[in-house]
């Protein structure tokens, strides 16, 4: 249970009626931070700037109806996950069916019994946190605790865009390693994910803007992106850096032998245009890669349009 110092969840409370949302505050306050609205509005209003964990709303509001909330709640991005349940009086079947429809996770019956409004807020609050853990484990590569591909590919989309409105340059980099088979071959394959966990470790160290995001590919590839860069030259610097790190990790095996490597890295740097597509930066980086690999492996080559 939360102490009250440390309260981690915020409550949305909706009700038109004061008396409601004090009793309501009452039960809950000493667990959770409660925002309260009296207004469909209101609440609308709250909801957006806050994104609260659980709103508890009253379906019956003169203005605008809970049923009328919820559905705006549900038609805006930043408000649609957030779980609702509402409030309604004891033999309101009709309400219930509704608002399940609507969307709501639960009901809550008035009168309040305060141990059933604890318990019912408890519960779809650990559903959040249990929601929450299995999107960030969605986003996680198990081996190297680094971003996934999919992790990358939504970070992708917002800077892309974001890059193509402001207008600003955006830089992707594809890391290979070098002749990873043959290390596999030579040290082992459980050596081999002890070498993808140095890399990646290297590579978000090496990263140190909050802006800059580096994932695993795949494999021994690993992925980066690098938003806002004003002179180009810099997002080469980096990957050169990141090219060097690599070349120095000296990476222990199990029996105390050192071991080395090296990974050959495409980068291309562009202002996103209307016409071109995220995807085709990736490919753009990932040509340059397989130049790298031509030109002799351990190198950066920036693709040029
Ligand atoms: P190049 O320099 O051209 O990139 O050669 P390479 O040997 O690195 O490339 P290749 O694609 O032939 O081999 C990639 C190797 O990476 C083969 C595969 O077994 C290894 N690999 C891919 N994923 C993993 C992994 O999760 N763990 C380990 N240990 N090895 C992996
Ligand atoms: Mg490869
Ligand atoms: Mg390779």
């Amino acid at each position: 249970m939360n102490q009250t110092n440390e309260k981690k969840h915020t409550l949305l409370l909706v009700d038109d009626e004061k008396s409601n949302l004090l009793v309501l505050a009452d039960i809950l306050s000493p667990y959770h931070n409660i925002l309260m609205a009296k207004s469909g509005a209101r609440a609308l209003e709250l909801a957006g700037d806050n994104t609260p964990d659980l709103i508890l709303l009253d379906v019956i509001m003169p203005e605008m109806s809970g049923f009328e909330v919820i559905k705006r709640l549900k038609d805006a991005k930043d408000t649609t996950e957030i779980p609702v349940i509402f409030i309604t009086g004891l033999s309101d079947t009709d309400s219930e069916e509704k608002g399940l429809s609507l969307g709501a996770v639960d009901y809550i019956a008035k009168p309040f019994n305060r141990a059933i409004v604890k318990a019912r807020v408890e519960t779809h609050l650990k559903i959040v946190e249990q929601m929450r853990m299995i999107e960030r484990l969605c986003l996680v590569d198990p081996l190297t605790t680094i971003a996934n591909r999919r992790d990358f590919e939504n970070r992708m989309g917002v800077e892309w865009y974001r890059a193509l409105r402001i207008p600003l340059p955006l830089s992707i980099f594809m890391l290979d390693i070098d002749h990873f088979k043959k290390y596999n071959d030579t040290y082992g394959h459980p050596q081999g994910d002890v070498a993808l966990k140095a890399v990646a470790q290297s590579l978000t160290a090496t990263l140190r803007r909050s802006s800059d995001f580096a994932a695993r590919w795949g494999g021994e590839e690993f992925i980066g992106l690098l938003p806002s860069l004003d002179d180009p030259k810099s997002a080469l610097e980096i990957a050169e850096q990141i090219r060097e790190n690599v070349a120095a990790l000296l990476i222990p095996t199990s029996d105390g032998n050192i071991t080395t490597l090296t990974a050959s890295i495409g980068l291309y740097t562009a202002v996103p245009s209307i016409e071109s597509c995220a995807e085709n930066f990736i490919k753009k980086a990932d040509d340059a890669l397989y130049q790298a690999k031509l030109a002799g492996r351990n190198r950066v080559v920036s693709a040029e349009d």
